[in-house]
């Protein structure tokens, strides 16, 4: 039978008998099968039965400029007849790459010249810290090897990213995890770890953890400190303000590399373009990916400092690490066009002035919910944290999966909803209009107030 003769339930059946999906239970896949997505346009998403679903998430965190626009699709074409494919090994460079490179360093605060590409965040996180122990290697220092990550962080699925990774299940599944050499303290989550106090005073306090485990380790031995400028997958835990500029003293103060891992962040996620501005720091490496590319193609960029740069290139002999697929043309020229219609468009300044005000304005109104603690957000990344009790913040057991049931209850009325944890995400496209977040904010409070109910709170 053609492939294209099957129907919703025979897509899923094959779907079940020979697709693994990402972090996904396949036995409870099995009984409710997959949805099947068959186009995407905008903010929208359509699947094999005809429903539309109006993206809350940007796919993951990725889709910033929406789905289906021909001048990616062309670049991609264009590139692809030009030059297909091309090593970036043997002495070999070409121009989708050059330029990208160029862009983003123009882009980014100075003294970050060098570029190294790869397919995903979780490879440029590995880049990273490949990077982090040769240049204290070529420096003389190689007793710097512990690298301090947080609790619920999401850094990848690569046994060295999810090691960084603070989100503890990850450490389960490929066993022998997390690698050694890496230390971890505590997120600026102010809701459950400084609720008594000012947000500024927070971003202090929660900055000197890092101080603490830094003095606690012995300078002498630390490497880097790696961190998302908001965490997302954590469940949408943004900073205070205070707490990267006292972040970026500390690192300085004792000689530690800052590592932030903008994959989610980078590309106006958080208003800006990088969290990095947003913020106000100045990393040593950062990693992008995602919004790179709007998730066209698979792309990431480990951006490095003159720092480390001058020491790779000065003393460094070969740079023994690299993929088949460092520098793909196609996903090049993809990014490229996508950074020239963000920047042509505005979009991301657009969605700073018009869209961040109102999506922070419609998440506050989730406050009184009966279920909802605690309503967070920077740009245009937003969490409302599930909860039992609203007094004392106690949760509901993870074995409960609240947060998935309202997920469900938001995909069935058509909107994607993410439950990190007990927490539900948007992350919406940067292209999405007013109109449509009102959609978005509907259908979010119909998925809670369904969820309420099905507890007994409504
Ligand atoms: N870093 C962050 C902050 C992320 O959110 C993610 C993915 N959600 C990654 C890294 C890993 O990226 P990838 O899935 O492309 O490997």
């Amino acid at each position: 039978m053609a492939f294209k003769e099957l129907d919703t339930a025979g897509w899923q059946a094959l779907d079940s008998a020979h697709y693994l999906h990402p972090f996904t239970d396949h036995a409870n896949l099995a009984k409710t099968g997959s949805r099947v997505a068959v186009r995407g346009e905008g903010v929208y998403v359509w699947d094999n039965n005809g429903d539309r679903i109006i993206d809350g998430l940007s796919g993951l965190g990725c889709v910033n400029i929406g789905y289906g626009r021909p001048e990616l699709a062309k670049a991609v074409y264009d590139q692809m007849l030009d030059l297909s494919y091309c090593q970036s090994f043997f002495n070999t460079t070409h121009r989708s790459a050059v330029e990208l490179a160029d862009t983003l360093t123009s882009m980014l605060p100075e003294g970050l010249n060098h570029v190294f590409f790869q397919s995903s965040g979780s490879e440029a996180n590995e880049t990273a810290v490949r990077l982090i122990r040769k240049y204290w290697d070529l420096v003389g220092r190689p007793e710097k090897r512990v690298i301090i990550a947080r609790e619920l962080a999401y850094h990848g699925s690569t046994h060295m990213a999810a090691s960084l990774s603070g989100i503890t299940p990850m450490h389960y599944a490929g066993g022998d995890l997390p690698l050694p050499g890496i230390a971890r303290i505590n997120t600026p989550y102010q809701y459950r770890h400084g609720a008594n106090m000012t947000a500024d005073d927070f971003g202090v306090v929660a900055a000197r953890w890092l101080e603490d485990k830094i003095l606690e380790i012995g300078p002498e031995n630390v490497a880097a400190f790696f961190a998302e400028p908001a965490q997302s997958a954590g469940g949408a835990i943004c900073p205070p303000m205070t707490y990267w500029p006292e972040v970026q003293r500390i690192c300085r103060k004792y000689d530690v590399l800052l590592v932030a891992d903008e994959v989610v962040c980078g590309f106006g996620r958080t208003g800006d373009w990088f969290g990095c501005y947003h913020y106000g720091f100045v990393p040593d490496i950062m990693q992008l990916g995602k919004g790179l590319t709007s998730g066209y193609l698979p792309l990431s960029a480990c951006v490095i400092s003159d720092r480390i740069t001058d020491v790779l290139i000065g003393l460094g002999g070969e740079w023994a690490h690299g993929y088949t697929y460092s520098g793909h043309p196609a996903c090049c020229a993809v990014a490229l066009e996508n950074i020239r219609i963000l920047r042509e468009e505005k979009i991301v300044e657009n969605a700073k002035a018009e869209l961040v005000p109102y999506f922070k304005a419609k998440l506050e109104t989730f406050v009184d919910h009966p279920l909802i603690g605690d309503v967070r957000s920077v740009g245009l990344m937003g969490g409302l944290e599930i909860v039992k009790d609203k007094k004392t913040g106690e949760s509901y057991l993870y074995e409960e999966h609240i947060g998935p049931y309202c997920s469900a209850e938001a995909m069935k009325r058509g909107l994607a909803f993410r439950a990190n944890g007990d927490t539900m995400s948007l992350m919406p496209p940067l292209v999405i209009t007013k109109d449509q977040l009102d959609t978005v904010f509907d259908i979010a409070r119909e998925a809670l107030d369904a969820t309420a109910k099905h507890l007994g709170k409504m």
